[in-house]
């Protein structure tokens, strides 16, 4: 029996990186999975992907910052699936970097809600709908959301993505609170990465973004390599693998904490 066995999951981003690893995961252990994306080719690739390997997913289009885009999607898990118990707030973007005294307010004010206003749309509209399914010492239900480790530590050029992320941490830990003191056996945790190769990373490496450093894609890997002590970048499967224990029952005494998976980042 799959670890998500009679589970029903949404995942946002689901198109790519590590939200199209989180799905494929879920999904391999038995959850009916709902891909959310902007990105419709993409997100019509994993759900399919996800099919031919005999688990169960659909695709919708999903702006994760249009509240009523949360309300029709909580809704397509019901109506295609028969509820929902878990859902993966993993749909983000790396801004521009630059120093806090050049940035506009508009691309601050973008990066707080897809990054953050985003996650807080996804636990509301979890929460009413996934306590619907869930009971005291019954199915337990559970929210991931993605942070990072620029959540947990500062970097110079990145302050809206530091307050956006450093946001979804104590975001988390609220909505764990509201949901024991309410009794939902809903479980709201978050989770932490280094760098991890995905698009998103290798975007901001041929931007220059990275670390607001101004060198080349491969000298800028190189150095966010070192900041590592493992020695190398994350892989999506090692996030994914990650959610999917926060996702399950096995992390059934486990809510409102923050889960680092960054190959040492934070621990000098
Ligand atoms: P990715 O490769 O860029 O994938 C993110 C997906 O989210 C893309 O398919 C993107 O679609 C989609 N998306 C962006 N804005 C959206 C919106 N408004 N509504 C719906 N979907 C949207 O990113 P990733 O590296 O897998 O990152 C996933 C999450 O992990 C993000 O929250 C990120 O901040 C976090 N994270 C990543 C790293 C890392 O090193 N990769 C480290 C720490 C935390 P489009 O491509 O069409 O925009």
């Amino acid at each position: 029996m799959g670890r998500m066995q009679g589970k029903v999951a949404i995942v946002t981003g689901a198109a790519k990186g590590i939200g199209a690893a989180t799905a494929k995961a879920l999904a391999r252990e038995g959850a009916k999975v709902v891909c959310s994306d902007l990105d419709e080719a993409g997100g019509q690739a994993i759900a399919d992907a996800i099919a031919n390997d005999g688990g169960e997913a659909t695709f919708i289009r999903h702006d994760v910052v249009n509240e009523a885009a949360w309300e029709a999607v909580a809704q397509h898990a019901e109506s295609r699936f028969g509820g929902l118990h878990v859902v993966v707030n993993n749909a983000g973007i790396a801004p521009e970097g630059g120093p806090i005294e050049e940035k506009t307010l508009a691309s601050w004010q973008r990066t707080i809600s897809v990054d953050l206003d985003s996650v807080f749309l996804g636990c509301k509209y979890g929460i009413r709908t996934i306590k619907k399914y869930t009971s005291k010492g019954g199915a337990g239900g559970s929210i991931v959301n993605i942070s990072s480790i620029l959540g947990l530590v500062g970097q110079p050029n990145a302050s809206d993505y530091n307050a956006a992320k450093g946001g979804v941490r104590l975001l988390t830990k609220s909505a764990a609170l509201e949901c024991a003191e309410a009794g939902y056996n809903i479980r709201v945790n978050s989770v932490h990465p280094g760098y991890i190769d995905t698009p998103m990373v290798k975007d901001a490496l041929n931007r220059g973004v990275v670390q607001g450093q101004s060198v080349g894609p491969n000298e800028m890997r190189e150095l966010l390599i070192m900041l590592h002590p493992v020695g190398r970048l994350g892989i999506a499967d090692e996030i994914a693998n990650a959610v999917l224990f926060l996702a399950s029952d096995e992390a059934s005494f486990m809510t409102g904490s923050e889960v680092v998976v960054d190959g040492g980042y934070t621990t000098r």
